[in-house]
């Protein structure tokens, strides 16, 4: 895909937080501010400190609009679920070169709570991906009791599970199973 570090990296973010949601099978996997706290630190979202039962309500809600970018059945229809998303985003483009990395731009306002950081920068990924004309890879795993959602980075597009491991390998030996039998 023709994107930038930062982008994938948002990109793969989204797909983290999205998976978390009972909408994509399984329990709440963001069920308290213990794993809220997790999942700062695995995704390095920088600029963090301090998190409330608010600010867990409003990632779940966040993640849930993201949901329906994922899931619109058509582009157009993607294109106003995340124009929804944004419009209810704070967006405050910034250069920065924290901790290390090249200068960047940050698309949430310094003062961002962790919502309004996410929405922002994995919104704006989204946006650019659209922009693309990349819709098609908004993807949910075609395995038949798994909803995960999953980016396809793949140059012909053809990847159809969330991942190869797990339901891609699990799908392949119930088809060679299938095969056997028949
Ligand atoms: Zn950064
Ligand atoms: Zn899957």
């Amino acid at each position: 895909m023709p994107f930038g570090h930062d982008m994938v990296y948002s990109l793969a973010t989204v797909v983290e937080l999205v998976n978390t949601s009972p909408s994509t099978g399984g329990d709440d996997r963001l069920a308290d501010l213990a794993t809220l706290r997790a999942f700062v630190e695995a995704r390095q979202v920088s600029g963090i400190t301090t998190l409330t039962p608010r600010d867990l309500g409003q990632v779940r809600l966040v993640r849930e609009a993201f949901h329906r970018v994922f899931t619109a059945p058509d582009q157009p229809s993607a294109v106003r679920q995340l124009n929804a998303l944004l419009s209810e985003t704070r967006i405050t483009p910034r250069l920065t070169e924290h901790d290390g990395h090249p200068l960047h731009v940050h698309y949430f306002a310094p003062d961002a709570t962790l919502s309004e950081h996410l929405a922002a920068d994995c919104g704006v990924a989204l946006a650019h991906l659209l922009v693309e004309g990349e819709w098609e890879r908004l993807r949910t795993c075609s395995a038949p009791d798994c909803d995960r959602v999953f980016v396809d980075e793949s140059r012909n597009r053809s990847r159809v599970y969330c991942d190869s491991r797990t339901c891609g390998n699990r799908m392949h030996v119930a088809a060679y199973r299938a095969r056997r039998r028949a």
